[in-house]
């Protein structure tokens, strides 16, 4: 989650409960009859323009029988957003078209017959457009062209259909064609990179252990790219734009490593195929995407500073809370918070010691009470002065 620092944690997880739709309840329309087992984004990036086109397919095994309608999200384009958003061109399975209704942010395909137990489906959706939000197309801070992911927290229906809940963890792969100076970045392991003769290139990526939906990642910038070490026979790499290289390889270098090893050893194995560390524009703190993390562009200084230090522990802390055990419900997702947090700080006291730790409470601490004393005050005015 985007993170500035872990002592504001508890203030960017409480705020985010008290003005979201989620203090309400999480009451999305979860459908237990049906596991997407996997996603395949084929999707083309250009210079021309922003727009973005995609051939999706989605695999499904259902779980029960009777499902006559498979539910994702995808927002449409329209007005009220600057007509940004995705137009749905063809919607099939088996080679033949399906019914569908695309309206505001609902994807309903109407399927052929209702599903038996145990039924396994694909289907492919045809569509195109300029995302509102959650794929972040524009220029970095060095005046370069760039495309970011920005999932969090269910900002990915905005370019992806997909069901945008982490109840229905699946795994993904993503197909770019983009002008061959991009270098694309995504979650799992490369399997394709190719030239084409066109000028573009296909970049392949390919995520095996199921993830939430917030965690698919993109990126792709004119970057440097350094594999930096490996751990359990998985690559650790750092990803950052070209102009920082010498910054972004000296800062990132540590203590990544270290981290996996303490984890591993204290809590479970380390489940995914690699571990990125990626400099991007579309967060301003850290994303703690599966396997590929991003932070903000300003994160690489090139002094190894404490602060980017522990944003990168707590980042790799939630590829074990947040992103291996995942939320059923938006409600709970403090535990995700809280747990990365507090694990984040007994890795700061076995590497850095005991007062570094206690310092770090300490701080966790004050956050809280401060946002308990705002909270107070905003009370204290909404009561004094109602609207
Ligand atoms: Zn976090």
């Amino acid at each position: 989650m985007k993170i500035y620092r872990i002592k504001n944690w508890l203030l960017c997880v409480s705020l985010l409960i008290v003005n979201s739709p989620f203090s309400l309840g999480d009451n999305y329309p979860k459908n237990p009859k049906i596991d997407v087992l996997n996603y395949i984004f084929q999707i083309e990036l250009s210079d021309r323009s922003d727009e973005i086109k995609s051939e999706v397919t989605i695999d499904v095994r259902y779980l029960g029988e009777g499902v006559e309608m498979l539910r994702l999200d995808l927002v449409k384009a329209r007005p009220e957003l600057n007509n940004k958003g995705m137009i749905i061109s063809q919607v099939t399975s088996e080679g033949k078209s399906l019914d569908y209704i695309h309206e505001k942010d609902e994807l309903k395909i109407k399927l052929k017959q209702p599903s038996q137990r145990n039924q396994r489906s694909q289907y492919t959706i045809l569509y195109s457009g300029i995302p509102a939000t959650g794929l972040k197309i524009a220029n970095n801070k060095y005046g370069d062209r760039t495309f970011f992911s920005d999932n969090w927290p269910d900002k990915g229906r905005n370019w992806l259909p997909i069901i945008d809940h982490p109840y229905d963890k699946a795994m993904c792969e993503f197909v770019i064609t983009a002008p061959a100076h991009y270098q694309v970045v995504s979650n799992g392991l490369m399997v394709e990179e190719t030239d084409l003769s066109d000028g573009n290139r296909i970049t392949h990526w390919k995520q095996s252990v199921p993830i939430a939906s917030w965690l698919y990642v993109l990126g792709a910038a004119r970057f440097a790219v350094q594999q930096v070490d490996e751990f359990d026979n998985k690559s650790i790499e750092t990803w950052v734009y070209y102009q920082d290289r010498d910054a972004g390889f000296y800062d990132f270098a540590v203590p990544t490593k270290r981290a996996l090893e303490f984890y591993s050893e204290n809590v479970g194995p380390f489940v995914y195929e690699k571990l990125a560390n990626i400099q991007s524009n579309s967060v301003s703190g850290g994303m703690e995407a599966a396997s590929a993390i991003l932070y903000s562009e300003n994160s690489v200084v090139g002094d190894r500073n404490e602060r980017w230090r522990n944003v990168v522990i707590h980042e790799i802390a939630h590829q074990w809370f947040g992103n291996a055990v995942t939320e059923y419900d938006w409600d709970d997702v403090w535990l995700s918070e809280g747990f990365a947090t507090y694990f984040t700080l007994l890795f700061i006291e076995h590497e850095y010691g005991r007062d570094a730790f206690l310092s770090g409470l300490a701080s966790s601490k004050k956050s809280v009470d401060d946002f308990y004393q705002r909270i107070l005050i905003t009370e204290l005015f909404m009561t004094t002065f109602p609207i």
